[in-house]
């Protein structure tokens, strides 16, 4: 007799490979795609494993949520952030506007190189350090 196959259980979904997102938090992203296009923000928090950022003002959506006096918290309904695909921004870049990601390499003291995101277009520093 076949093996029974396992179920696979409601509508989790499959996790995907993490994808290597070239953003970081405080980038500044304009959505290129969805229901927020057009709009811009700082990126408050990348989850990789997901391939999903938050971004300030994007994406938001009205939770209900229950008091819990204990925890100081009110109840009602209070806006959030949910994440949005990073596949959906693009990075600003301060001359041309949204922009792909090139790496630069730098040379650094004792024969090593550092990596720094460039601009693509232009070749201004993305990283403002
Ligand atoms: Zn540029």
């Amino acid at each position: 007799m076949a093996v029974a196959q396992k179920k696979t259980t409601g509508r989790r979904k499959k996790a995907l490979d993490p994808v290597r997102i070239q953003l970081k938090k405080d980038d500044t992203v304009k959505v290129i795609s969805g229901r927020d296009n057009g709009k811009t923000g700082r990126v408050l928090d990348i989850d990789s494993a997901r391939g999903r950022i938050l971004v300030e003002h994007v994406g938001m959506v009205k939770r209900h949520t229950r008091p819990n006096p204990a925890k100081q918290i009110k109840g009602g309904i209070a806006e959030r952030e949910s994440s949005i695909a990073v596949s959906n921004v693009m990075i600003m870049c301060s001359k041309c506007g949204p922009v792909r990601i090139a790496h630069h390499m730098e040379p650094v003291a004792g024969g090593k190189t550092r990596r720094t995101r460039v601009c693509r277009k232009c070749g201004q520093a993305l990283d403002n350090k």
